[in-house]
């Protein structure tokens, strides 16, 4: 399929243009123009999306799970096209888009089987008991049901598996919400050909058009509107600390307040306990230059910071990542203004008291290479700053003064999307010290791995304590995120014949 693009928002089945339009900076190719959003295309999206939930919400998990094989299906069928604006608007090679596009379309297959499967109801049924003294107790019987219209605010670095069908929107629609979503002014030629499949999707099933809205940005005031719409029920966001921090607020602010699931940043530390650094410090050096720079570092699990007792194991690792890190090119980063973070965030760390260089580089324009710094854990310690994420590929070694000093940079750490421990068998009663405290930081805690590369499964947990996440209680990766798009309703001796289809078990 070629690329056809309208530059549209897609407002309940229906193409609309915009008063005003935005231009892209593409990383490559011709800059295009794009409908800019308005609070009343969010209002119009919103009350589609509402009226659509009077039949989408109450549909068979069969018809769901038809609706979203066949988003996949129609996803695959524009693979060339998509590929082909999405290299252009992200700079992102078309190997990573092919692959993120199968990780796209396999997500949305999950949820299908998923909700056929039926578990994720968490169905219970207490009996009534009449003769029970001193009062009879009534049947009792609960189930998730959906929350109502959704608005999801995708990333830019995952143009298509945290986007316009990634896994929020995957999610929602299993769970029998509509969505809204807010389009990433980044990609938006990438989003209108996924909502191209949505579209047709939506028509081939005959699902009520107002299931899915894309509205283009370009304004910041699109997404605010969208936030304090009074008819959507909870947000899904991926992105930025301040970005996703604003609009919580706005969310809390509300007459009356929802959920606001958001995926930020992290830091992502690993901790380089001694027996694995002594007997493998080169190899795991060469592993974390891997992770570090891969995608150009543009992962909220990138693995910014490595804690280890110094000592001669220690600036071992440190010669080995420099020697691993120094080969690696230039990349071109998503956007102009990421570029311009990551060098800011670079100049941030440098000029930090007690940090050292051990790698420089010179990136400009668009694009990102590699540094390396070190400081230790008493300037750690005292700088809440050094614990900030810098998007790209930035690592920093912090060189404890002692075991006790790396538990103390632990406790000290926010919360995480992910930790990792590097261990051997000689290391695991320092790993049990850590544990209970890593817990406590991370929502996903590894072992002899690297954090980025997030499987797509029922065990997956991508989400974590403040900052990581807006609500630790959450995942937006794997079917467990279908749990923030629900909510219980118990039946009190409700006759059979009045019940949900779904709770008749
Ligand atoms: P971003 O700049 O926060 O943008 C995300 C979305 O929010 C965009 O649609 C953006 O609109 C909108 N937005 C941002 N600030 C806003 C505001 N004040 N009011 C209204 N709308 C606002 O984030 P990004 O550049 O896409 O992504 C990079 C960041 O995402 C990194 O920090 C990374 O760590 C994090 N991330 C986290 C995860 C995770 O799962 N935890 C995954 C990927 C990325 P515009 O289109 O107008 O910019």
């Amino acid at each position: 399929m070629s690329l056809a693009l309208t530059g549209k928002h897609l407002i309940a089945g229906a193409w609309v243009a915009g008063e005003k339009t935005f231009e892209t900076s593409p990383a490559q190719g011709p800059a295009r123009s794009y409908a800019v959003g308005t609070p009343g295309d969010v209002a119009t999206a919103c009350e589609a999306a509402e009226e659509a939930f009077w039949s989408y919400g109450y549909s068979t998990r069969a018809e769901r799970a038809a609706l979203l094989n066949k988003i996949a299906d129609e996803i695959e069928a524009r693979g060339e096209a998509i590929t082909e604006i999405g290299t252009q608007e992200t700079g992102l090679p078309e190997a990573r888009l092919q692959g993120e596009r199968g990780r796209t379309t396999g997500q949305l297959r999950l949820f299908a089987a998923h909700i056929e499967k039926g578990d994720y109801l968490d169905r219970r049924h207490d009996e009534a008991l009449p003769d029970r003294q001193p009062l009879p107790r009534p049947d009792l019987r609960v189930m998730q049901r959906p929350i109502g219209p959704v608005a999801v605010f995708g990333a830019s670095n995952f143009p298509l598996a945290f986007s316009v069908a990634g896994g929020d929107t995957a999610a929602a629609l299993a769970a029998g919400c509509p969505v809204v979503v807010k389009g990433h002014s980044a990609h938006p030629g990438t989003g209108e050909i996924v909502a191209q499949a949505i579209d047709a999707a939506i028509k081939a099933c005959g699902v009520h058009p107002g299931v899915f809205s894309l509205i283009q940005g370009g304004n910041r005031a699109v997404g605010q509107a969208l936030v304090q719409h009074p008819l959507i029920k909870a947000v899904g966001f991926t992105g930025s600390l301040a970005g996703g921090r604003a609009l919580f607020d706005l969310c809390a602010q509300r007459p009356e307040p929802i959920p606001f699931f958001g995926e930020l940043g992290s830091v992502n530390p690993m901790f380089l306990l001694p027996q694995a650094l002594s007997a493998r410090g080169a190899a795991i050096a060469q592993g974390w230059a891997g992770s570090l720079t891969m995608g150009a570092g543009q992962f909220c699990t990138n693995p910014g910071i490595a804690v280890a007792v110094d000592g001669p194991d220690l600036q071992s690792f440190m010669a080995a990542a420099t020697e691993a890190l120094k080969p690696v090119d230039a990349q071109t980063m998503l956007t102009d203004g990421i570029a311009e973070a990551y060098r800011s965030g670079r100049d941030r760390i440098s000029g930090a008291a007690g940090v050292q260089e051990v790698l420089t580089t010179t990136c400009d324009l668009r694009n990102a290479t590699p540094y390396l710094f070190s400081t230790t854990g008493k300037d750690w310690l005292a700088n809440e700053e050094l614990g900030e994420e810098v998007f790209g590929p930035l690592g920093l070694v912090v060189a404890a003064s002692g075991f006790d000093e790396v538990v103390e940079i632990a406790k000290s750490l926010q919360g995480q999307l992910t930790c990792t421990l590097h261990m051997d068998d000689g290391d695991a009663e320092d790993a049990r010290t850590l544990m209970p405290i890593l817990e406590r930081k991370a929502g996903r805690v590894l072992a002899n791995g690297y954090p980025t590369g997030v499987e797509v499964c029922d065990a997956m947990v991508h989400g974590g304590p403040y900052p990581a996440s807006t609500n630790f209680g959450a995942t937006s990766v794997g079917t467990l995120s279908i749990r923030r798009f629900l909510r219980p309703v118990c039946y009190q001796n409700m006759p059979e014949a009045v019940l949900p289809a779904d709770m008749a078990v």
